[in-house]
């Protein structure tokens, strides 16, 4: 008899009603059935975490540590909805079935509210429940920190709660069960032409999924990477395989790249008549570091009247933040004769692929696919394993589709490996 453990997340639509509560147990008991120890993690009702904290911010104006916990209290009270409904439905399909909450479990994190992080997770109440051929069912998104006090784990946290629960259950796979079915060489809903990748590396998914890929909560990708555990990502609508994210070194298919993704909402912020000296760079960027507001692109450049400009780029949502940010550092630094330049509506375009390594040359296929299109690249970055490029937003379907074209549906050439 087989003995794999394995952990299955749902998503929010996954339990979203009662009928897909009694889908997704019927799903739940058809793996049970192959003889596997099994641990749901579930996410609240689709919407509900989004209603619950309206609720809240309608009453709290403060964003008090004392306001703060009682939001968290509130957020993860949908979690804990799913889980008992779905062992009901479990139950009533005739096998045994528990729900657990954070504090059951005791799912440990340093006990910051609404961006916790999972320090550590007692397995044994699920390992006993396992044991008596049980299925635990576990809120996703909860944790408690050392006085008791609920925490969560921060928007699309329970993928994180089911990556943590597999590595302490020492399980051979997660399933996160979405209402994708899998990740995609570029979002389908841009580029029809899209298709689902079998199997992708960990440092792939990664770059996927913070240049905008929105499959995976990047922290959930983090933590499987670091104990290589097999995590896999498909859609509970259907009995479809989805992709496997798992340790790879190389692309068997020698294909250079494996994804494209893309990011609609950047802007790009110009820093003009810095001093040309070295610590500019510092100066002007300090600030936004010490305000947590991450940038990209950097890319710096001296003049002939020696002054220095500086670019990079935001996320949009940033953008007002960063600017204040600069302007008030600026006018106690007393460097009023700084100009600031802001590009707004744009899009970054990334190609993704650990078979950059081994081949030369992407970074200019993607630059001249764009330029034969007369679609301008304001800025351009490139990593080992990444070319990234910021153009027009309006531009962002048609580059997509011409850098599918390029890498995805035309034969590689077989002298293109040049190591
Ligand atoms: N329910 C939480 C959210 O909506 C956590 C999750 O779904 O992963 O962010
Ligand atoms: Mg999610």
């Amino acid at each position: 008899m087989s003995t794999e453990t394995v952990v299955m997340k749902f998503g929010g639509t996954s339990v979203g009603s009662i009928e897909r509560i009694q889908l997704t147990a019927q799903r739940v008991m058809s793996e049970f059935a192959r003889h596997k120890r099994l641990v749901v993690v579930v996410s609240a009702m689709a919407g509900q975490t989004d209603r619950l904290l309206d609720m809240g911010s309608s009453l709290n104006r403060s964003g008090s540590q004392a306001a703060l916990r009682e939001m968290d209290s509130l957020a993860a009270t949908g979690e804990q909805v799913s889980a008992a409904l779905l062992a009901l439905a479990l139950q009533q399909l005739g096998c045994k079935a528990r729900s657990f909450t954070a504090h059951q479990v005791t799912i440990d994190t340093d006990g910051r509210f609404q961006r916790a992080r999972i320090r550590s997770i007692d397995s044994k109440p699920l390992l006993d429940c396992l044991d008596q051929s049980c299925i635990g069912v576990v809120t996703g998104f909860q944790g408690t920190d050392d006085s008791g006090n609920l925490v969560t784990l921060g928007r699309g946290g329970s993928d994180t709660s089911a990556v943590a629960i597999a590595i302490a259950l020492n399980a051979d796979l997660c399933e996160i069960y979405t209402d994708v079915d899998g990740v995609y060489t570029a979002d389908p809903r841009l580029v029809p032409a899209a298709r689902k990748i079998e199997k992708i590396s960990y440092d792939e998914m990664l770059e996927l999924a913070s240049t905008g890929a929105k499959v995976l909560m990047i922290r959930s990708v983090e933590l499987a990477m670091k104990r290589r555990l097999n995590l896999s990502v498909r859609t509970s609508f259907s009995d479809a395989p989805g992709t496997l994210i798992t340790d790879m070194n190389q692309n068997l298919e020698e294909s250079v790249v494996t994804g494209l993704s893309h990011d609609l909402r950047q802007a790009k912020v110009s820093i003009i008549g810095l001093p040309g000296l070295p610590e500019s760079l510092t100066t002007a960027l300090g600030p936004l570091a010490e305000d947590d507001i991450s940038v990209d692109f950097i890319t710096q450049n001296i003049g002939s009247d020696g002054r220095m400009s500086l670019a990079f780029s935001v996320d949009e949502k940033l953008l007002e933040r960063a600017v204040e940010s600069l302007e008030s550092h600026f006018r106690a630094a007393s460097l009023a004769d700084l100009r600031l330049e802001v590009a707004r509506d744009l899009a970054k375009v990334s190609a993704v692929g650990i078979g950059m390594r081994t081949h030369a040359g992407v970074a200019h296929r993607v630059f001249s696919s764009l330029t034969r299109q007369h679609i301008p690249i304001f800025m351009a970055l490139s990593t080992e394993i990444r070319v990234s490029c910021l153009i027009p937003a309006a531009d962002c379907k048609r580059a997509l589709e011409v850098l599918h074209g390029e890498f995805f549906e035309q034969p590689q050439p077989a002298s293109a490996a040049l190591h």
